[in-house]
């Protein structure tokens, strides 16, 4: 296979994947004058299945680096205020955004018009195969057309994901010691919707599934459920249509649509990321970063600019790459696990909406009620023995005030 393919020309970095992640690395690339090519495997612009909820965060990174966001990329209501939580008690707690409400992307054209914005030349409908570290490059096997394609860089960054085949490669078997979970929105249209449209809805409650959304979209309500990769995730999905009509007064019509995705949850709970070997690094959520309620983009943007800053650093000063990114990524570890940190949500505010000052409007009793909710939407998660190397973590973040680097692959 790879002896027949075709030669690509030479470039100082490639990187994988055409999402969030990769144009904000790319963008650095570019910036420092580096030859950079993304290899994306769909046709784009592409869809991608996503609340598009941006964070304030990642929203002000789109901004400083790629200018306003255009009107196409982002969907109806453009803007949403803040996230509230149901509890099983039947108590709500609406938590507006920091700074305001923020934006409502529609990722297929958010993502190519931030791809189009880095500068770098875009290899669509290119799936990569394989990478492999040849000491002072590496080989880059891709297939396009049914044609098999060799690209060489000096080096490979896996930015495609969390179903990542950079991951793969670098680490055969690797997907196998990772617990998957399953996230599936369906879209109906709407017949009566008292939830406010303004926020995006999560039911913390251990009954519905693990993940539990809904929000307004383009007229149109989403449901979404996630559970563990085994799971029926259409049963959990009539589940939760029943109990949004017998408790929220929620009324649906028929499914119209539903698209499901498949994730690598839980790695940046426990300080597990993946940054890769030799000349390949990792990044985005192919590395493990994700913030609480599953907000992934400003974690991508921000570790995707790290990424690329680091490898700008490793190619103009001949650094090792590995020690450069390590280092630098430091601080995107330590915002994004924190928001998993006991300690830091009671005491430091670690997300972008303040949990602790929503609680604090409750009553006294009202409050216990929520805690003991809380405390039962975490039980099932037991089973994946995360509790007490959060706790570890935590305790380490606190006495060296940072997540250890030995737990990252
Ligand atoms: C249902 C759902 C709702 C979500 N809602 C939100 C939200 O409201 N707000 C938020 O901030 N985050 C949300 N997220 C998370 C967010 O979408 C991700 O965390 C974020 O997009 C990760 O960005 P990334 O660049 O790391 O990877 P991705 O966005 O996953 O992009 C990876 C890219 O790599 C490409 N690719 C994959 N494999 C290959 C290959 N072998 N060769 C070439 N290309 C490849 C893919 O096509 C894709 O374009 C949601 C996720 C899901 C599943």
């Amino acid at each position: 296979m790879a002896t027949s393919a075709r030669y690509h020309s030479h470039y100082d970095v490639i990187i994988v994947g055409g999402s969030f992640s990769g144009a904000a690395c790319a963008k650095r690339l570019v910036d420092s004058g580096y030859s950079t090519l993304i290899l994306e495997h769909k046709k784009l612009p592409r869809h991608k299945p996503c609340s598009g909820i941006v964070s304030p965060r990642g929203h002000r990174f789109l901004l400083e680096n790629f200018g306003p966001v255009p009107d196409e990329a982002v969907h109806s209501p453009k803007t949403c205020r803040g996230v509230v939580f149901h509890y099983p008690s039947m108590l709500s707690m609406p938590m507006d955004f920091h700074y305001g409400p923020t934006l409502h992307l529609n990722r297929k054209y958010s993502d190519h018009w931030a791809l189009l914005q880095s500068g770098a030349d875009v290899h669509e409908r290119t799936h990569l195969e394989s990478v492999e570290d040849k000491g002072t490059s590496v080989e880059v096997i891709a297939r396009t057309e049914g044609e098999h394609i060799r690209y060489r860089a000096r080096y490979v960054m896996g930015a495609d994901g969390p179903n990542s085949t950079v991951v793969r490669s670098v680490y055969p078997g690797y997907e196998k010691t990772i617990p998957w979970f399953k996230v599936k929105q369906y879209f109906h249209e709407r017949i009566d919707c008292p939830l406010d449209d303004d926020y995006f809805h999560f039911w913390v409650h251990p009954d519905l599934g693990f993940y539990t959304w809904s929000h307004l979209r383009n007229e149109g309500q989403i449901v979404g459920v996630g559970y563990g990769a085994g799971d029926d995730l259409n049963k959990r999905h009539e589940r939760v249509v029943s109990y949004l009509e017998e408790k929220h007064g929620v009324r649906l019509k028929p499914t119209e649509k539903r698209e499901g995705s498949i994730n690598n949850f839980g790695l940046s709970l426990i300080n597990r990321y993946v940054f890769g070997k030799g000349n390949i690094i990792i990044t985005g959520q192919a590395a493990g970063f994700l913030n609480i309620i599953a907000e992934g983009m400003s974690c991508a943007l921000h570790s995707g600019a790290i990424a690329g800053e680091a490898t700008v650093d490793a190619l103009r000063y001949n650094n090792s790459i590995q020690d450069t990114y390590r280092k630098m990524i430091s601080s995107e570890v330590k915002r994004c696990s924190d928001q998993w940190n006991p300690f830091k949500i009671i005491f430091g505010n670690p997300h972008e909406a303040d949990f602790m000052a929503a609680l604090k409007r409750h009553s006294r009793s009202d409050r216990r009620r929520i805690i003991r909710d809380i405390w039962s939407f975490l039980r099932p998660w037991g089973k994946y023995g995360w509790g007490r190397q959060i706790v570890t973590q935590a305790v380490f973040r606190r006495l060296i005030d940072a997540y250890a680097p030995s737990r990252w692959l």
